[in-house]
């Protein structure tokens, strides 16, 4: 390069989906451990991590994800990590960008969960509201469990910082939240509880035509470890169990369904259909052609 920058460029996908466009914008990686691992050992963690010709510490991957066409205003879902994370996230304002679509025409954010990977992304550096004519949207057991005051009184030490990153988050929005309970949220786009990871945490079923999308956002957080062994989960699971239970129906359903799956921590641009493998699944990326028209 001209410059000798290797600064990665941002990453934004457009892909077509009857009549509507789901861009998937990369907000950058974090360098996890195999600490996060759960449900399974570590070492066998760390296996399939090699296996999968990835470093044995596994690197999470985060997207967002805008719908638009069929004469909508964009709808986001999900915000990216903002100023809540390491300098090697909070990328979305520059993949929308490039994508020309301007944080004022935003007027629904569709929030899968209340994490901050998912939600700091709402807030500038100096706590205004990044999308200023935005509703935000979340299932209601979401907002009960990260954002009341008794929510935060009741937390544990070591888990404030969630509780209060929540609240941050939302704060500039004020009384522009929409609290849910499933199902339809915008014209062709349908909440689907996934709990577990979080008590609200849901995918987004963005339908068009015959052709339908579930972005399922935190079912898989390590590819390489998940789709292989889906006993395994994340030490950020609100409830691993539950977490755990989801992972495997939903997993069996994809699988059956053949159904095209997006995910928030898939590697970009995080599209693609699950098969059965052994005992356990692979994911088969979609891979870009250049795109149409
Ligand atoms: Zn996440």
């Amino acid at each position: 390069m001209a410059d000798g920058s290797n600064k990665p460029l941002p990453g934004v996908l457009r892909w077509t989906l009857g009549d509507l466009t789901v861009t998937a914008l990369n907000d950058g990686w974090f360098q996890g451990s195999l600490d996060l691992v759960t449900g399974i050992p570590q070492e066998e963690a760390g296996a399939l991590q090699r296996a999968g010709f990835r470093s044995e510490a596994p690197v999470v991957t985060l997207n967002a994800f805008v719908v638009t066409g069929a004469g909508r205003k964009p709808v986001l879902i999900d915000s990216g990590y903002g100023h809540f994370g390491p300098a090697t996230m909070g990328r979305v304002p520059a993949a929308l960008a490039l994508a020309g679509i301007a944080p004022e025409s935003i007027e629904t954010v569709l929030l899968t969960h209340l994490h901050p990977d998912h939600a700091g992304g709402l807030v500038t550096q100096d706590g205004s509201a990044a999308y200023p004519n935005a509703e935000l949207v979340v299932h209601a057991d979401e907002a009960a469990h990260w954002l009341p005051d008794e929510a935060l009184s009741r937390a544990p030490e070591a888990a404030r910082p969630y509780f209060e990153n929540a609240r941050k988050a939302v704060a500039p929005y004020g009384a522009r939240i929409r609290r849910h309970e499933g199902g339809e949220l915008v014209p062709g786009i349908t909440a689907v509880p996934l709990p577990g990871h979080t008590p609200g945490h849901c995918g987004m079923r963005i339908v068009s035509g015959d052709k339908a999308l579930l972005m399922w956002t935190d079912v898989v957080h390590m590819p390489a470890i998940q789709f292989k062994r889906p006993e395994a989960g994340v030490a950020f699971d609100v409830d691993g169990d539950q977490a755990r239970a989801t992972r495997t129906r939903i997993l069996d359903e994809v699988a059956t369904e053949g159904t095209l799956i997006g995910g928030s921590h898939l590697e970009f641009p995080a599209l693609g259909h699950v098969a059965r493998d052994g005992a356990g699944y692979s994911f088969v990326p979609v891979l870009w052609v250049g795109g149409e028209g």
